[in-house]
């Protein structure tokens, strides 16, 4: 039988186990990137761990989430970043050379590499055949000190692509018609692997809109096979040696298959606040928008920018509206800058950003109250904008760009009837990706060979080993997809503690309950309890560790997120699942008892436990492997694999 490209390339890199789906595998990391809100924590685990220097082909740390200057603490971080990248040999780039995903598929995603990331849209070069997994962070560390990345081996979906795109359809489209058809959950435990014929009319950059995004679906990675596009635009990187043809073999077989054709497809809306709650355009049609912003990982590169601003070319932004273009890169606001394109755009009334994730995150152009916001970015939580009553909608560059003209929310085929001369922008790439490099230190190019630790970098929380009893009180019951956002939120005034948990573990949870914190330091722990998907959104640790420094011992949840769940393990929480009916006799305030041994259940394998609650007895599950377990056991990863060096030492 043979094989499909995820096969392919797990195959190249498997160092531990086979490649049957639901099988734990090790497999070997080429390459792995962090950003500022996660790389604090992985270089201080790096350091706690004794390494020496990367192990990896490529690390990358970028400055992106946190780059604008309030006082000394995003400094603090981003200069402890740039030491450590000095002393342990990985590339920095700079707070405003761009976002994590544009940097490195610029300077570093190649066909057939497998890349680990601290940032849930790692997947984004999956667009070039990279095999691209996000994680958490201690999960980078460990990979970037030369150990394998453990998982288990995920379904390969196989989503046909047929047609091509119409006019005003973009690859945008193409993914928000697979979060509604699949919505968030659809991709949970898959690799979204793409082929058919309509893949050769999608340019590499347009690829990487898709697979970005596929992380709003849930799914471990989304690749593309590569072919003539991928190295046109590899060549156009001046990277054009680094081409390898991939592609799955004629008689692979996949798990499932999906087929979208892409003649169908029209300008599509995700409305607030879930990202599969997509519509046609017109289906929403006629609402006024206050805000429009065209950027992030997703749609902020110069392919993306471009659309609008040659949309915008001899027009204005409507009186009534505000356009905001951060690009992705700062190669990409230098390019568009030299060909006079940020001029005709500020000249239409655009206000043009720095290169930065910011208002993603809700840093910076927070919305107005009650107002309708349109992004081109890949996630519209409630709240995540920067303010609790937003509206944000997702689309792509045509369609923001069309808001910003009409002042309200139009299709742009609608738009073009209406206004003369403006045709469909389609996707053009630039003969060479030419901008200055400055911002990007290559580890020969260090400045620092020592860490340097200012005032709000804190110390690696850890954790004893597992009790034998878990017992407390359901400190909080939450409803489905509670995000990370919503554990440990990613705006300014809380993520600016980031390398400092004693303090930003004050803020956990309060996006639901604003006296957890208090609640939970006061009871010494606890349990907690949610519904479906728990954990989904970001890879942020954070979002394990502050729950662990306060106490918590177990959630017990009907579903988790992938990256959470293996992040409450490497943070020594035992998650367990439980069914609709468990979950709705749970109330909030309940003592809540792990009847067995928790530490014998755990390292002996036990997969039921039972758990008391005012009297009654219910049954959850730990579904783990043998790893896990052992993780689980120490503590969390930190202790695990000191407790492993300590071993193979003796
Ligand atoms: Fe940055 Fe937003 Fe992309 Fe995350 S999703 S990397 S915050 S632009």
């Amino acid at each position: 039988m043979g094989q499909t490209l995820t096969e392919k390339i797990l195959d190249d890199h498997l160092v531990e186990g086979e490649l049957e789906t639901g099988e734990e595998i090790g497999i070997e990391i080429d390459q792995v990137l962090t950003q500022d809100t996660t790389g604090t924590m992985v270089w201080l685990q790096f350091e706690a761990m004794g390494l020496d220097e990367v192990q990896t082909e490529i690390a990358a740390q970028y400055c992106d989430h946190q780059t604008y200057q309030f006082d000394f603490k995003n400094t603090d971080d981003h200069r402890f970043l740039r030491s450590a990248a000095g002393k342990y040999g990985a590339y920095f780039s700079r707070p405003g050379n761009g976002i994590c995903h544009n940097v490195h598929r610029e300077n570093f995603a190649a066909p057939g590499k497998t890349l680990l990331g601290s940032d849930s849209h790692t997947p984004t070069p999956g667009g070039l055949g990279e095999l691209a997994i996000g994680a958490g962070g201690i999960d980078v560390t460990v990979a970037m000190g030369g150990a394998p990345y453990y998982i288990e081996m995920p379904e390969v979906v196989n989503v046909r692509l047929e047609g091509e795109l119409p006019e005003w359809a973009t690859a945008k489209d193409v993914i928000l018609e697979l979060l509604r058809r699949l919505t968030v959950k659809g991709g949970v435990g898959k690799i979204l692997e793409y082929t058919g014929p309509g893949v050769e009319s999608l340019t590499a950059p347009e690829r990487m809109t898709i697979t970005n995004m596929g992380t709003e679906l849930g799914a471990t990675s989304s690749i593309f096979p590569t072919d003539e596009q991928t190295e046109d635009y590899l060549e156009r990187l001046n990277r054009g040696d680094e081409y390898e043809r991939l592609q799955p073999d004629d008689d692979a077989e996949y798990d499932d298959e999906i087929v979208v054709d892409l003649s169908d497809l029209e300008p599509l809306i995700a409305q607030p606040s879930m990202p599969d709650k997509v519509v046609p355009v017109r289906e929403v049609a006629g609402q006024s928008v206050e805000q429009v912003i065209v950027g992030s990982c997703t749609n902020g590169g110069y392919e993306d920018v471009l659309p609008a601003a040659k949309m915008l070319e001899g027009r204005e932004v409507n009186s009534t509206t505000e356009m905001i273009v951060a690009p992705g890169s700062k190669q990409a606001s230098e390019m568009l800058a030299r060909e006079g394109w940020v001029a005709e755009m500020m000249a239409a009334g655009v206000n043009f950003s720095e290169a930065t994730c910011g208002a993603c995150i809700g840093i910076g152009h927070v919305p107005s109250s009650d107002s309708v916001s349109l992004r081109t970015f890949n996630r519209n939580f409630e709240g995540r904008s920067g303010i609790e009553d937003d509206n944000v909608f997702l689309c792509s560059p045509e369609v923001a760009a069309a808001a910003a003209i009409k002042g309200e929310i139009i299709d742009p085929r609608d738009l073009a009837d209406e206004e003369d001369g403006l045709e469909a922008p389609g996707i053009e790439l630039p003969d060479e990706y030419d901008g200055s490099k400055t911002d990007l230190i290559t580890p020969e190019e260090a400045p620092d060979d020592e860490l340097v630790k200012g005032p709000n970098i804190g110390d690696v929380p850890l954790k004893d080993q597992l009790d034998a009893d878990i017992a407390g009180e359901a400190l909080l019951k939450m409803e489905d997809n509670i995000t990370t956002d919503h554990i440990i939120p990613a705006t300014q005034d809380i993520l600016m503690y980031r390398s400092n948990i004693d303090k930003l573990s004050e803020f956990t949870l309060s996006r639901v309950d604003d006296t957890f914190a208090e609640r939970a330091r006061e009871a010494d722990g606890g349990v907690l309890v949610a519904g479906e998907n728990y954990g989904q959104g970001s890879s942020r640790e954070h979002a394990a560790m502050c729950p662990m420094y306060l106490g918590i011992e177990a959630v017990l949840a009907q579903s988790f997120a992938r990256i959470h769940r293996a992040n409450l393990f490497n943070f020594g929480i035992v998650p367990l699942t439980i069914d609709e009916d468990t979950y709705a006799d749970i109330d909030q305030g309940d003592e809540v008892e792990i009847v067995d041994d928790v530490y014998d259940a755990v390292t002996s394998g036990q997969e039921e436990f039972t758990v008391r609650v005012n009297g009654e007895e219910y049954t959850a599950t730990l579904d783990a492997s043998e790893r896990e377990r052992a993780i689980l056991a120490a503590g969390g990863k930190l202790s695990w694999t000191k407790e492993q060096a300590q071993s193979d030492e003796g």
